[in-house]
């Protein structure tokens, strides 16, 4: 008998549903077997028997169902749609990113590091309504497996009641058609342009922070619907997506 630890469960051991006795189940039961081969010995057409002894037989690769594309034949491990969107986002995102910092190195008068935002609004502060105006810097653009449209990061320059520099992101495409007002988390108003530029790694522009095989988009999480193809990837592919330089400008308004 191994020893546990305080905390962790006792594994359970199987039950058979067919003679209820512990230590294997249905597929493995001697019990079920003798009693299949009597059957088939007294008459090889017994229907009973027939079923039980397909049900019995250990399953084969072709049996197996893919808990990421839902077809049968193969696991996940080896799943040939698994790995072309892994290819697929791999593309999306790391040419994605280098778009963006052709942008943000092209145009600093359109995205630039520390420019200014406003968010004013009205918080909750020791039972009433105070008006609040927080202003924010811009610190830099993600674009990630968690994120799959850009967002550009800020941060407030003011602490909050609490004394913390509060931290958010906005859509790009918000910013570069000038409708950060509109944000349904963070409503920000323009309020000056830094004329820095951003600029980024060459491990980002790579994509080193990138490890899709843990991700749980390919990994898959511990629910069976966690483990599925994941809209937020297949809607990209479906469409074949992307984000280059010409499709990020479409989205500046002039003026
Ligand atoms: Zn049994
Ligand atoms: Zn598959």
């Amino acid at each position: 008998m191994p020893a546990y630890h305080f905390g962790e469960r006792m594994p359970r051991k199987p039950r058979c549903g067919y003679c209820r006795q512990t230590g294997h189940n249905r597929t493995k039961c001697p019990v079920l077997k003798k009693r299949i081969e009597e059957r088939l010995a007294n008459d090889p057409n017994d229907w009973w028997a027939l079923h039980h002894k397909e049900r019995m037989k250990p399953k084969t690769k072709a049996d197996r169902t893919c808990s990421y594309c839902n077809q049968k034949g193969h696991t996940r491990r080896t799943c040939e749609v698994k790995t072309s969107d892994m290819v697929f986002m791999k593309k999306y995102i790391i040419e994605g990113r280098k778009a963006l910092a052709k942008v943000c190195d092209e145009h600093p008068e359109l995205i630039g590091k520390g420019d200014m935002f406003v968010s004013q609004g009205q918080e909750w502060v020791g039972g009433e309504y105070v008006d609040y105006k927080r202003p924010y810097i811009t610190t830099g653009i993600i674009l990630d497996l968690d994120h799959l449209v850009p967002l550009v990061k800020v941060r407030s320059i003011i602490p909050n009641r609490h004394g913390i520099l509060e931290e958010g992101t906005v859509q790009l495409v918000r910013v570069l058609d000038k409708t950060t007002d509109h944000d349904w988390s963070l409503r920000l108003q323009p309020a000056g342009k830094s004329g820095k530029r951003l600029t980024f790694s060459e491990s980002w522009l790579r994509g080193d922070d990138l490890d899709f095989e843990k991700h749980v988009l390919f990994k898959g999480g511990k629910a069976k619907r966690d483990k599925r193809r994941q809209y937020s990837v297949y809607s990209l592919v479906d469409h074949n997506a992307y984000i280059d330089y010409e499709s990020i400008m479409k989205a500046v308004k002039d003026g």
